[in-house]
């Protein structure tokens, strides 16, 4: 059962990349996952992710942005999965706030393909959207959604099909790194051992890393589907033909993000808070959604789309793992040189999967990669405080 180079723990969102990305440059690996690709238990559920270039976040994330998005062209055509639809995306608030300047600002920096717009502009081209007066947007072409639950499953698919071993619904109870090369992980069937190992627990990292105490918060994420009253503005509008993704933020009240739809008129709209979570354990949190939660949703969702009065579709709940400066933890564990960190993707993680899924595999192999990935050093300042915020 041994003689494996590499055990990946968790074939979610970055590990089922890393499996793949492995595999095909020839290292004989071992996933271990929980549940099935494509499930809805942990981050990366829901049926959309959103995916910009334009990174408010912080501008060196652009160039992995532009990787990512090679990326899942390639995943697409090794899968024959429809994985990315590029519908454009406006990321709009008052005019000195992140959500706006730093769109802006990244994608001057970068050159990226965008428009400013004003809130009547905003209104003229995309009728749904009633920003306040002052609003203004940067509108980016090279953005849209890709489907996460897809993405999983083929990135499994084209692992086990590269000479991966999956093994699935198997759950890791402990590992262990020896001195020097190796490591041992035991789950509930069985024991492995191999040379390496990548960690890519998603919201189970604070379960899997309790001895390297990083202060990872799991919160409990809601996003929600709305139907538009149609006679008001008819649903082409809303549709992604014609509408974009979108980020919002005006005086200060959360900002919120959400998607075309995407599923027919029946489908809902579908959005949520970008923060704002509440504290929990992906082994505790309660996945029901309260009717009140939605109506606090639909009030604050209101104040940009006013046209959104119909029935709630459904609601479902998705785990963040977040640290305190919310940029990514990637990259050697500080103890163990042989194992790989990529955990605490802070709620933005998914439209990166294929660049992660290389830079773990470089730095599994290799001990190093090309890729600018110094913002998200476990050793930094911002991970040295307790667990928690
Ligand atoms: C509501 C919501 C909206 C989001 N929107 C966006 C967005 O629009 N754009 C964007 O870029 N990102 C978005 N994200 C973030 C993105 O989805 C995550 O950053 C990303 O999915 C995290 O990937 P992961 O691999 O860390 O976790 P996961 O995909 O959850 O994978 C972790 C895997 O590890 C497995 N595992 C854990 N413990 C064990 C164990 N002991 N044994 C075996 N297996 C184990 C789990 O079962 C799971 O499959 C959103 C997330 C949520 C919740």
């Amino acid at each position: 059962m041994d003689g494996y180079d590499v055990i990946v723990i968790g074939v979610g969102s970055m590990g089922g990349a890393a499996c793949k990305t492995l595999a095909q440059r020839g290292v004989r690996v071992l996933g271990i996952e929980a549940f099935t690709p494509g499930h809805d238990q942990g981050s990366a559920h829901g049926g959309t992710r959103i995916v910009r270039q334009s990174y408010f976040e912080d501008l060196s994330y652009v160039p992995l942005l532009r990787r990512a998005f090679a990326g899942f062209r390639t995943l697409e055509e090794e899968s024959g999965r429809a994985l990315m639809t590029l519908c454009g995306g406006i990321y709009l608030g008052d005019p000195d706030d992140i959500t706006f300047t730093g769109s802006r600002d990244a994608a001057l920096f970068h050159g990226l393909d965008h428009e400013v717009l004003d809130a009547a502009e905003v209104r003229e081209r995309f009728p749904t959207m009633a920003p306040a007066p002052d609003a203004l947007a940067v509108y980016e072409t090279n953005a849209g959604y890709v489907h996460p639950e897809e993405t999983a499953i083929a990135n499994a698919e084209v692992a086990e099909r590269s000479g991966a071993t999956l093994r699935l619904r198997e759950r890791v109870r402990s590992w262990s790194a020896t001195a020097g090369d190796g490591v041992t992980v035991v789950t509930d069937a069985g024991t492995y051992g191999a040379d390496r190992l990548v960690l890519t627990p998603g919201a189970w990292a604070p379960v899997l890393l309790d001895g390297l105490a990083l202060p990872l918060s799991v919160e409990r994420m809601v996003f929600h589907w709305f139907t538009p009253d149609f006679s008001a503005v008819p649903y082409e509008a809303w549709s992604s033909q014609r509408h974009p993704v979108y980020v919002e933020q005006t005086r200060g009240n959360g900002q919120i993000y959400g998607f075309p739809m995407t599923d027919g008129p029946d489908g809902g709209f579908k959005l949520g808070y970008f923060h704002l979570g509440t504290p929990t354990t992906a082994d505790t949190v309660d996945r029901v959604v309260a009717p009140e939660e939605n109506e606090a949703m639909r009030a604050r969702a209101r104040q940009l789309f006013p046209h959104l009065t119909g029935p709630v579709v459904q609601s479902k709940t998705c785990l963040y793992t977040v640290t305190p400066d919310e940029h990514f933890v990637l990259g050697a564990h500080p103890e163990h040189p042989q194992v790989a960190l990529g955990c605490g993707f802070s709620g933005h993680g998914f439209k990166f999967v294929p660049v992660i899924g290389e830079i773990l595999a470089d730095l599994v192999t290799t001990g190093r990669t090309e890729h600018p990935i110094e913002l998200f050093d476990p050793r930094r300042a911002a991970l040295a405080g307790v667990r928690g915020r």
